[in-house]
């Protein structure tokens, strides 16, 4: 009985050609196309046949079961899920969103270059050969004082290069205090093994001296490492060896010393934080440098506090940079032409001294009253939207992030939303009650949020959600007002 009713279940599927030509299916075949659509009712069917083989019963019928669950397949295939959100968090640098916005100048060079072919590799003048590195090497060198630099991938593929081309299969001091770890994947000890260096650790997690350094130099020493703690800080009692001294050192005995900085500071900005607790600022890349020295190289980061695209710059020495230049690593972790055309363009508007216009800077120098006065606007836009919450203009700490002033706080505003318990819950229309009852929690309104069309990234604060004004760009305003309003609609 059972075994009949599966396969007449299994007989009433309707033909393939039925299935195409039904309406549901139209509009994907415009989209994605006949064949794909054709692909998936396949996969669906093939799905639902396994299940009603295995003994599961749906009370729907079956045709409207293939369309339900090729609908849900081919959904899925027409949406990316790499897209744009709006960032409500207050951290300017944020990792998992995608670190800096590029500024305008940026985006136009990367369409202009994308869409095109360029001189990317290619000399005009003698119709051969050209580096893709000299169209980013000029520009930084006179932006930050180096004699060459030379951009990878990203700042770990800096350090990466930088150690295996200096000490391969031989010895890098690098302070116990600074064995970083940054985003649970660059992790200074197992980087410095993949080069090849034998890692020499030397004084405490809090206190190393520069004797500590000229003690641990052999023969097969090769380079000194310093590493900016980007993501934590020793309170308290801490003795750091400053990097006139570990310099001077190197030099005396011919070594390499190398700076991870980190976060490239290269505008002039006076970073209006307050600490909470022991601090070190950034030092901008042109103050590392400025030194006699000429053995020296820095890495940092091209999307953190510099605010261009995903790079990674290795400047100073010219002998060392040429020594990574013809490195065979260098291919495998070059860069492409729109992240050099994005990179290119934000390091000419530090040039021109425009470097507000770098969306990260604009928002680390934006006025605490600017950022009041558009939480008031932001504040009376969202309660026009809606009368279900109670909506507030607060003050809030922001943060730079990415590693840079992780104790420092910058002082901001932004829009708090939380239940209105004075309104009956029968006002809170098509809001189903969760968490024993109530119909409004704020990590409930966080998730919607975060299922918004574009997606609003928020944080929570006391029970309340918390909107930041600080790391909004043009139009983010509209778009919380929609994902707001589509609140208990999802
Ligand atoms: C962020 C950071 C890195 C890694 O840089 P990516 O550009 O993310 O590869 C390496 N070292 C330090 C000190 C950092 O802060």
């Amino acid at each position: 009985m059972e075994y009949k009713l599966t396969n007449d279940l299994l007989r009433s599927i309707p033909a393939m050609e039925i299935m195409l030509n039904a309406a549901w299916a139209a509009e994907f075949c415009t989209s994605l196309g006949r064949e794909t659509v054709k692909k998936t009712i396949k996969d669906a069917l093939d799905e639902i046949r396994g299940e009603l083989r295995g003994g599961q019963k749906d009370s729907t019928p079956i045709e409207e079961l293939v369309a339900k669950r090729t609908a849900a397949k081919l959904s899925l295939k027409q949406s990316s899920t790499l897209k744009p959100v709006v960032n409500a968090t207050g951290v300017i640098i944020h990792t998992n969103i995608g670190r800096a916005p590029l500024a305008k100048d940026a985006l136009d060079a990367v369409t202009k270059i994308a869409g095109a072919y360029s001189t990317l590799e290619y000399d005009t003048a003698s119709g051969g050969r050209g580096g893709r590195n000299a169209h980013v090497e000029r520009l930084l060198c006179a932006l930050s004082g180096a004699e060459a630099a030379l951009v990878v991938n990203n700042n770990a593929a800096a350090v990466l290069l930088a150690l295996s081309a200096t000490a391969n299969g031989r010895e890098v001091i690098v302070s116990a205090g600074e064995l970083v770890e940054i985003g649970d994947s660059f992790r200074i000890p197992e980087i410095l093994s993949f080069s090849g260096a034998k890692m020499i650790a030397v004084g405490c997690t809090n206190s190393t001296h520069i004797k500590d350094y000229s003690d641990a130099i052999t023969e097969k020493t090769a380079v000194l490492l310093k590493v900016h703690p980007s993501n934590y800080r020793v309170e308290g009692f801490v003795k750091r060896t400053q990097r006139q001294e570990l310099s001077e050192l190197a030099s005396q005995h011919g070594l390499v010393f190398m700076e991870d900085l980190g976060s490239g500071l290269l505008a002039n900005i006076a970073v209006p934080y307050t600490a909470t607790g022991s601090s070190e600022g950034e030092i901008p890349v042109q103050e590392c440098l400025n030194d006699e020295n000429c053995s020296n190289v820095v890495t940092f980061s091209g999307d953190k506090l510099l605010g261009g695209p995903q790079i990674g710059v290795i400047a100073g020495s010219k002998a060392i940079i040429n020594k990574l230049k013809h490195h065979q690593l260098l291919r495998a972790v070059r860069v492409d032409k729109m992240t050099l055309a994005a990179f290119e363009a934000t390091l000419r508007l530090y040039l021109c001294g425009k470097e507000n216009e770098i969306p990260i800077i604009n928002m680390i120098n934006t006025d605490k009253s600017v950022l009041r006065k558009r939480a008031q606007r932001l504040c009376s836009r969202l309660k026009s939207t809606t009368a279900n919450f109670d909506i507030s203009v607060v003050e809030t700490e922001d943060a730079i992030g990415g590693g840079a002033f992780p104790t420092g706080v910058l002082a901001g505003y932004g829009v708090a939303i939380s239940a209105d318990h004075s309104k009956d819950d029968a006002e809170h229309q098509g809001i189903s009650p969760v968490d024993g009852g109530r119909p409004y929690s704020a990590s409930k309104l966080a998730a919607s949020l975060r299922g918004a069309a574009v997606p609003v990234i928020s944080a929570i604060r006391n029970e309340r959600v918390i909107l930041h004004m600080r790391t909004l760009l043009d139009g983010d305003e509209k778009l919380i007002a929609a994902a707001l309003l589509n609140y208990g609609h999802l």
